[in-house]
């Protein structure tokens, strides 16, 4: 692709010093470790040059794909070749803010965030102290446990509004969570780059004691051994993924590498040399069955990339993960432009 390799070669001599891998194999970048060769990963180091790396593509029509800690990602066994991808694994402050608040940039770990506020005495994001993700892909998907959700301890999110190049700043409620979804994830085009959350006052020892108690069950219940994407289907309303995939006698089902987990009938593992087909077969053939004896539609909750990799055609309804940049899209505008993230207290 003519323009991707024009942009690699201006991002080159404009960000020197940025971090750009080459050919490097997807695998290696997303909890499942599946994934043929990523033509390049930028990893820019401050907000500034993930501006002006944007800026770039933007000039040469390219728009990023914004990549966390890869824990709800699928990546194609040929790769990706047409896309860059922006990692925001170097978007790392985090601190305190008057008040019971707390800014973080978008790859900021959620185990990092909620150990943050566990030892500020801050309760609200226990729940989210298991959780793999990135706060930018924690807030794009409103990853939630045991009762809590990202939407639940955010205030505000800002993001870079790709096709404007512009920083806006969203209050939580124009973010328009949902469960497992919010406005980042149905439309495209954002970048998530920080978020301020606002906890509320807790003893560091209980909310520590919550954190354990939670991550015991994590333990106990999912197949952490096993190379996975977390669970594989969102909860259909009135139901539990997993109780449906075992009730239709899926457990340990296997194609190829890929199989039902023996331990938690809701999680896809990667039980040794699975490749994305194997897995997207399978979730094909878990959907089918489900469906079959239970006549409900299991959605997937993973990524699976590229869009047109989306499990199609194997149930009534189109459920892929799609997403595009929609001219109906309510607007991308917060309130109002930010020039600069909010200060440390
Ligand atoms: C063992 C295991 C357990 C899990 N348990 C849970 C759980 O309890 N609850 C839960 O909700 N999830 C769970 N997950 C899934 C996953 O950790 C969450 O969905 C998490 O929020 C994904 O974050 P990430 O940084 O890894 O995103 P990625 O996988 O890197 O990306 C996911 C999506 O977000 C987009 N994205 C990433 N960063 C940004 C950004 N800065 N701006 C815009 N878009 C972005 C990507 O393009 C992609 O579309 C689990 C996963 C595993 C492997």
């Amino acid at each position: 692709m003519q323009e991707l390799e024009q942009a690699i070669a201006e991002i080159k001599t404009a960000l020197p010093g940025m971090k750009l891998m080459e050919h490097e194999p997807l695998s290696a970048h997303c909890s499942f470790r599946i994934g043929g060769p990523a033509r390049a990963i930028a990893v820019p180091g401050d907000m500034t040059s993930l501006t002006k790396l944007c800026a770039i593509l933007k000039r040469h029509g390219l728009m990023p794909l914004m990549l966390g800690n890869g824990t709800n990602l699928l990546f194609p066994d040929e790769g990706l070749d047409n896309v860059l991808l922006l990692s925001t694994e170097k978007l790392q402050k985090l601190y305190r803010m008057p008040g019971e608040r707390i800014y973080a940039e978008a790859g900021v770990p959620l185990t990092r965030l909620a150990a943050f506020a566990q030892q500020n005495g801050l309760k609200g994001l226990e729940f989210a102290s298991g959780i793999p993700g990135t706060v930018g892909g924690g807030l794009r998907m409103n990853a939630g446990a045991y009762g809590g959700e990202m939407k639940d301890a955010v205030e505000s999110v800002v993001y870079l509004y790709l096709p404007e190049q512009a920083l806006y700043e969203m209050p939580r409620e124009n973010c328009d969570f949902g469960y497992r979804g919010s406005i980042f994830s149905r439309y495209g085009g954002f970048a998530i780059v920080s978020a301020v959350f606002q906890l509320q006052p807790g003893d560091k020892n209980e909310i520590a004691a919550s954190m354990r108690a939670l991550n015991d069950k994590r333990r106990e219940k999912q197949p952490l051994d096993l190379p996975s994407a977390g669970s594989a289907f969102k909860r259909p309303e009135g139901h539990f993924a997993a109780a449906l995939i075992d009730e239709a006698g899926l457990k340990g089902l296997r194609i190829g590498g890929a199989q039902v987990s023996e331990k938690h009938a809701g999680f896809v593992v990667n039980a040794g040399g699975a490749c994305a087909k194997d897995v997207v077969e399978l979730l094909q053939e878990v959907r089918a069955r489900v469906y079959a004896k239970s006549g409900i539609v299991l959605e997937p909750e993973i990524v699976v990339l590229p869009a047109d990799y989306t499990l199609r055609d194997t149930s009534p309804a189109d459920t892929g993960n799609r997403v595009t940049v929609s001219e109906e899209m309510p607007s991308p505008r917060g309130e109002g432009v930010i020039r600069r993230p909010p200060q440390a207290e």
